[in-house]
């Protein structure tokens, strides 16, 4: 680690990676960072060394490494009864015979983790008809599910799960318990939790582990995005945490791999249950694929907000196989609805290809996109943060550049060169 002419332990900027958001310069406590170009730069003699550019940085752009703490003379020790939770567990939500393929993302990062702990992944599954989605969590890499097959488990009612996953959690005590941040595995985790009273982490990006104190490392934006938080939870277990789809990598599944399934008896909780009359139909999008599903995406920012232009991107987006998503002001102009949203307080996406057209690449709208594998970006501004971690930039008026994008596209599937 770099250190100043008085011997100080002091953090240093990668240029390459940093994006030129300026959250390092806001926080630093001396006001030692400053800006040259597009490119954060921190002054070495003043810096304190504190690594608070390293903890905001979302690009892990700052070289820093925070001096470990002294352990304080009578902290509180880790109570003993904890050392009989063993194992990462991840909750499979079922539908239509399936496991949802955000619990199979989940099962890849638990074992992740479990390597890392040397110790087992679990897979909690409640349900009815459950039995081809036990084997389908083995393929994906759980080494035991614990499956409760029971027709009162037919239709989500957080009654219901929740008590089978409170006794699942009870009876096979995993350390960790990995819930997707689906509508129901929202409602779940929190059940759960208020039941177990133990901590849960919501919306996680990250995860990891602590091995000296075998303790989840949960991060997650805060502070409406500006920060990322990493929590953890030292005194009680499940230590809980919900990951929205796509956020974690999919496994490759094995439908070779040998594991138990262990089936549990199952009591329905005692009262009147609400009765499930029917489902209401799923609103009317404005056509076209689910954003989170689809290979490619042509995301409309702000610079491109213009209903006149929409057809072409959408004609962009047709021609590159995907569809059309969108930054958070390009809803609140009532131009495209919240279903195409990308961002904290929209879908994560993780597209092979994804092609920003006018947006600048604001933190919020960064941590709903950052499992992407190719970004293309449009922008007048190449300073803009989006063109800064883009894989390729082009530098001009969107309304110049798509036309000519779609031709030499039209020009390649027609056979004769552009
Ligand atoms: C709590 C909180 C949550 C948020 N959640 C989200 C979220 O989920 N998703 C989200 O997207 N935002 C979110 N935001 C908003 C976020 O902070 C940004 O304001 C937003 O992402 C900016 O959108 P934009 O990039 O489209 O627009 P701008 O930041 O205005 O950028 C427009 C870009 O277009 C470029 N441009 C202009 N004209 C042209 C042209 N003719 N051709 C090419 N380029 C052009 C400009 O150079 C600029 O880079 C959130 C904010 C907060 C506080």
């Amino acid at each position: 680690m770099p250190k100043n002419s008085k011997g100080k332990e002091i953090a240093e900027i990668i240029p390459d990676k940093c994006i030129g958001c300026q959250l390092c310069v806001a926080e630093c406590p001396v006001n030692v960072i400053t800006m040259e170009g597009a490119v954060a730069k921190i002054d070495p003699e003043p810096c304190i060394g504190c690594g608070k550019c390293f903890d905001i940085c979302p690009t892990a752009a700052v070289i820093f490494e925070k001096p470990r703490k002294k352990k304080v003379a009578g902290a509180v020790p880790r109570p003993s009864a904890l050392d009989e939770y063993q194992g990462v567990a991840v909750f499979i939500e079922a539908r239509d015979g399936h496991g949802a393929e955000v619990a199979w993302e989940l099962v890849g990062k638990a074992r992740e983790l479990a390597e890392k702990l040397g110790t087992r992944v679990l897979g909690f599954l409640p349900g009815t008809g459950v039995e081809s989605v036990a084997q389908e969590a083995i393929s994906y890499g759980c080494d035991i599910v614990h499956m409760i097959d029971n027709p009162i488990l037919g239709s989500y009612l957080p009654q219901t799960y929740g008590k089978a996953l409170v006794q699942l959690c009870r009876q096979a005590k995993p350390e960790i318990l990995l819930l997707g941040a689906t509508p129901l595995g929202r409602d779940l985790a929190s059940v759960v939790a208020t039941q177990l009273e133990t901590g849960l982490t919501a919306d996680c990006t990250g995860l990891d582990i602590d091995l000296q104190e075998r303790l989840l490392l949960m991060t997650r934006p805060t502070f409406g995005g500006n920060i990322m938080a990493t929590i953890f939870c030292r005194n009680h277990r499940p230590q809980m945490s919900t990951v929205r789809p796509k956020v974690m990598k999919l496994p490759q599944k094995d439908s070779s791999r040998q594991g138990e399934i262990h089936r549990l008896e199952f009591e329905a909780p005692d009262g009147t249950l609400p009765r499930i009359i029917d489902f209401i139909p799923k609103a009317a999008d404005v056509g076209g694929e689910d954003i989170n599903q689809a290979p490619v995406l042509v995301v409309v920012g702000k610079g491109a907000c213009d209903s006149q232009h929409l057809p072409m991107l959408e004609q962009l987006a047709q021609l590159m196989g995907g569809t059309i998503a969108c930054s958070r002001p390009v809803v609140e102009s009532g131009l495209l609805p919240y279903v195409r949203q990308v961002g904290q307080t929209g879908k994560t996406v993780a597209p092979k290809i994804y092609i920003g057209v006018g947006v600048s690449g604001a933190v919020q709208h960064l941590v709903g996109m950052q499992g992407t594998e190719k970004i293309i970006a449009i922008n007048s501004d190449r300073h803009a943060p989006m063109v800064q971690i883009a894989d390729y930039a082009i530098i001009g008026d969107y309304a110049e550049i798509v036309p000519e994008i779609i031709q030499g596209i039209e020009a390649r599937v027609k056979g004769s060169k552009p």
